[in-house]
Order: C-alpha cells, then sequence, then structure tokens
C-alpha cells in the first residue's frame, strides 16, 4: 500500500484544510494510507508524534473550516541539508515516499529541491549508519506534488489559488461596511489591502465593490496621478455620490508610489476637502471561514493531486494542480514556479508588460 503525505505550509489560506481532507480522503479511497505532517516542515523534521496516520472520520468536518487545522510554520532547519536529510529519515521510518504540499512558491521550491536530493539523502543516511540500506531500499524515488494555498492568487499558470476567493469576499465585505459608514458621514476611505506583488484581490475588489480608485502593483502611476484621482472623485460626487473608496495594494505602495503610504493618500483626500480615514484591514483578509469557491478547488485539486500521486514515475517532473479556464489541469511546478518568480521580478524592475505577458502565460 501507498503511504502518502500532507501537509500545509507557509502561509495559511482559507481553503486549506478542504485540500488536507480531500488528500486524505481520496488516498484511503484509492487504497493508499494517508498521513498528515503538522506544522508544515517542521513535522517533517521532528517526525513522531507530528507525522499522524489519518482515517476517513479524522478529517470530518474539514471542508468548512478556516486556517489550517494541521498547522503551518516558516521551518528554517528545512532550509538546511541536515534538516532536509532529517526529514527524509523520519519518513522512511514512516514509510512515507510521497508528499502533497499546499502552500507557497517558497513551499514548492523547496519541496522539489527535497525530491531533487533524496537520493543522495539516502544514500547519507546509510553511510552514517542511522538507517540500514534494506530500510531504504523500498524507497528510492520521492513524489512531490503541490498545491497552491495562497490568498494573493499570485502563482502563474493558474486563475485562482486556493484561498484567493475567500479572501476577496471578506475584502469586499469589509469595504461594504466601510461603506455604510463613510455614506452616512459623506466620507472618503482609503483602504490597503493585501496581495504582494500581485494586484488580483485588489482589482477585483474594486470591481465587486464599485470603488472609485485602485492603485495596484501591475499598473504604473502616471505623473499628476493626484490631480487625476482628485477629479474621477469630484465626478462621482457630483452625480450624487455621497461616499469614496480608495484602495491600495500593499505591493502597490512599494513599486509606484515612492513609499507613499494610505496615510499620504488620505491627505490628499483631506486636502480636497473630503473628511477621509483610513482603514488598513491587514489579517482579517486571511481568516474565517472558506468561500464555496475554495470549498470546491481544493477538493478537487486535491483528488487531482492523489491521482498525480498514483501515476508519477521516476522521470515526471513534480506537478503543480493548477485551474485553467474551469478546468483542474497538471503543470511542472518549478516552471511555475520560476515563472511566478519572473512576474515579481518584472514588477520590481517596472516592466509591466512583461509582467502581465508572463502572468497569462499557461
Ligand atoms: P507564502 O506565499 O505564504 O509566503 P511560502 O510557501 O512561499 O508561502 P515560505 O516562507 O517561502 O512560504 O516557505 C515556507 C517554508 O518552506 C520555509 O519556512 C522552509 O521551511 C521551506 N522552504 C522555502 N524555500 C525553501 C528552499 N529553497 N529550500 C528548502 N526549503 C524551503
Amino acid at each position: 500500500k501507498r503511504r502518502i503525505g500532507v501537509m500545509t505550509s507557509g502561509g495559511d489560506a482559507p481553503g486549506m484544510n478542504g485540500a488536507v481532507r480531500a488528500v486524505v480522503r481520496m488516498a484511503l479511497f484509492s487504497n493508499c494510507e494517508a498521513f498528515a505532517i503538522y506544522e508544515g516542515y517542521e513535522g517533517l523534521v521532528q517526525g513522531g508524534d507530528m507525522i499522524k496516520e489519518m482515517n476517513w472520520e479524522d478529517v470530518r468536518g474539514f471542508l468548512a473550516e478556516g486556517g489550517t487545522i494541521i498547522g503551518t510554520a516558516r521551518c528554517m532547519s528545512f532550509m538546511e541539508r541536515e534538516g532536509r536529510r532529517t526529514a527524509a529519515k523520519n519518513m522512511i521510518l514512516k514509510g512515507i515516499d510521497a508528499l502533497v504540499i499546499c502552500g507557497g512558491d517558497g513551499s514548492l521550491t523547496g519541496a522539489d529541491r527535497f525530491r531533487d536530493e533524496w537520493p543522495s539523502l539516502i544514500e547519507e543516511l546509510v553511510e552514517r549508519k542511522e538507517l540500514t540500506s534494506e530500510q531504504v531500499a523500498p524507497f528510492k524515488h520521492l513524489n512531490i506534488v503541490g498545491l497552491v494555498g495562497s490568498i494573493d492568487n499570485d502563482l502563474s499558470m493558474t486563475d485562482a489559488t486556493i484561498g484567493c476567493y475567500s479572501s476577496l469576499a471578506r475584502i469586499c465585505e469589509a469595504i461594504d461596511s466601510v461603506d455604510t459608514t463613510a455614506t452616512s458621514h459623506q466620507r472618503a476611505f482609503v483602504v490597503e489591502t493585501m496581495g504582494r506583488h500581485c494586484g488580483w484581490l485588489t482589482l477585483m475588489a474594486g470591481v465587486a465593490t464599485g470603488s472609485d480608485f485602485i492603485f495596484i502593483p501591475e499598473k504604473p502611476v502616471e505623473d499628476g496621478w493626484e490631480d487625476n484621482m482628485l477629479s474621477i472623485v469630484k465626478k462621482h460626487r457630483q452625480l450624487g455620490k455621497r461616499k469614496t473608496i480608495v484602495i491600495v495594494a500593499e505591493g502597490a505602495i512599494d513599486v509606484h508610489l515612492n513609499k507613499i503610504t494610505p496615510t499620504q493618500i488620505k491627505d490628499i483626500l483631506s486636502k480636497a476637502g473630503l473628511d477621509t480615514r483610513v482603514t488598513t484591514l491587514g489579517h482579517v483578509q486571511r481568516g474565517g471561514q472558506p468561500a464555496a469557491y475554495d470549498r470546491m478547488l481544493s477538493t478537487l485539486q486535491g483528488v487531482e493531486a492523489v491521482k498525480a500521486v498514483l501515476e508519477a514515475t521516476p522521470e515526471t517532473p513534480s506537478p503543480v494542480i493548477c485551474m485553467i479556464e474551469n478546468k483542474i489541469v497538471r503543470r511542472p511546478l518549478l516552471e511555475a514556479v520560476a515563472q511566478t518568480k519572473e512576474v515579481a521580478k518584472a514588477i520590481e524592475s517596472k516592466d509591466f508588460e512583461k509582467a502581465m505577458r508572463l502572468r497569462d502565460a499557461e
């Protein structure tokens, strides 16, 4: 029987529990054994009770829970070869030779590196007499499958990451709340949103809430943006709008605004005569129950991840499970991560055309 491990790693995202549930249950359905690795790579390095066998009922109720029940952590020791060697040993002791990792690009890069090094890590464990050659014999290859858990929706080669639609829904709820008080007092609000190098959350929230002006990392601000923003806001007011909402993606602050903060944008609106406040949504955007879309996405992707494990050969590059035009597909994990990093670099160097071209590439 194959033994498949599942873990969540990096920043948490709503829907990660749905992925764990789907992997566990699809593994059991496929006549495999399933193991949850607690606290991301930390659990792999510590081993023992941090790697627990999971039965069907152990993941009951996971679908509607936010965050990640099996925990996540940033693990420094897994960045070192020694930590990865210990992780390999712990996996062999539990009989696990396949890992499904739900995390961001860092976690997926670490996973692929682990797979690459696996044969030499095993050799070292035998040389160091930590394991015998009989013990390691059945574990020649490690299978890795990635699932992208991130509210930012920043991975190339997928239309949606697990968590982004929940976060979008939460941002819209929050802006709706701000709207009612803004309308009552005829105020303006500058709302800061998450997303790192990706403006997806902000762009979609802007559309979904009918906000007045947004700043995203992908769109450069032109000279005179202050006057442009004020004239748009003024026009909306003249049309009878009693509120003003400006959304600033955190990524735009660094890339475009020469570190102009939401408070400084507030000052511009205040000087133009609008009673303006700043609201930073912060971690509220990451918390709470997953939206229906993320429950569906994580379930479909978790099922596909187990299929990918069972079909993998030593030659198959590690896949990441994606969603492209409403279809669940596999893409080479390393290529998707490399392309994501290229996009971030292009944005930092203000080559926005390149960034958009790369992000659209499948
Ligand atoms: P998020 O997008 O939320 O930041 P992430 O998966 O990119 O998620 P990271 O902090 O980059 O988050 O990575 C999570 C963990 O993955 C790290 O703490 C480390 O244990 C492991 N990891 C990341 N990069 C590597 C790497 N190059 N080699 C080995 N392990 C890595």
